[in-house]
Order: structure tokens, then sequence, then C-alpha cells
């Protein structure tokens, strides 16, 4: 599995007491929804140093950069692209759409974006 992979290349500590809790972590995270948060609590860093890592991880193409809209109404992950240009000026919710929420028509600016990385399918 790659991810396990890329945490164990770039995991350079002697495997040791925080073990459990990685292999808790790595099983949790999903290769296609990496987020700044899942690699700052793999490696005990802080935030901008996660971001820094998964900078490098891109620049590496060890990682994909991918920016999410999350819906203002349910939550959801809408839809994600690989950059801010990419994302419509109206986005659609479908499951609020579905459930006949009032609003489900959403202006880019009135949603949430959020940065997740995508594991690259390198030698997969
Ligand atoms: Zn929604």
């Amino acid at each position: 599995m790659w991810l396990k992979k890329f945490f164990q290349i770039i995991d350079k500590t002697p495997i040791g007491r925080f073990v459990d809790k990685k292999v808790e972590l790595i099983e949790s995270t999903d290769p296609d929804r990496i987020y700044v948060e899942n690699i700052r609590s793999f490696f005990n860093l802080t935030t901008p140093l996660a971001r820094v890592l998964c900078e490098m991880a891109v620049r590496d193409k060890l990682f994909k950069k991918k920016v999410g809209v999350e819906c203002p109404n349910c939550g959801r992950i809408i839809n994600s692209y690989n950059s801010n240009s990419e994302i419509p000026k109206k986005i659609k919710c479908d499951t609020c759409e579905l459930l006949e929420k009032e609003d489900y028509l959403f202006n880019e600016i009135n949603v949430n974006k959020i940065t997740f990385y995508q594991l690259n399918n390198i030698g997969s």
C-alpha cells in the first residue's frame, strides 16, 4: 500500500512507542483525502511544518494537491479541483438538492475551500 510506504520513507524515526498510533493513523487515512492535519499528527509536527512537508511531497510528485469545496449547508465535500482557478462561480450541492433544501446552489465565495492531497499512483 502506497500510503504506508510513503510514511515509511519519510518517517526516519525508529519504530518505537508511537507505532500503534501510527498504524491507526495510516489505516484511518484515505489516500485520496490526505489533510495537513493527518501529516501533522502522524509526524507530530506543527501545522506550518506539516504544510511544508505536503508541499514537498507535491514537488516530488508523491502527492497531488487538490482543493475541495464544502457545502455550507450539509458540510459534504461537493467536488474537488486541481486549483482555485478551476472552481466554478456557481456550485451545486446534489445532496441538498435531493433533500429539497432551500439552498443548494452556492456562490464560489460562499463555500468553504479545503486543501487536501492525494497520493500519486507511482509504481502501483
Ligand atoms: Zn449540501
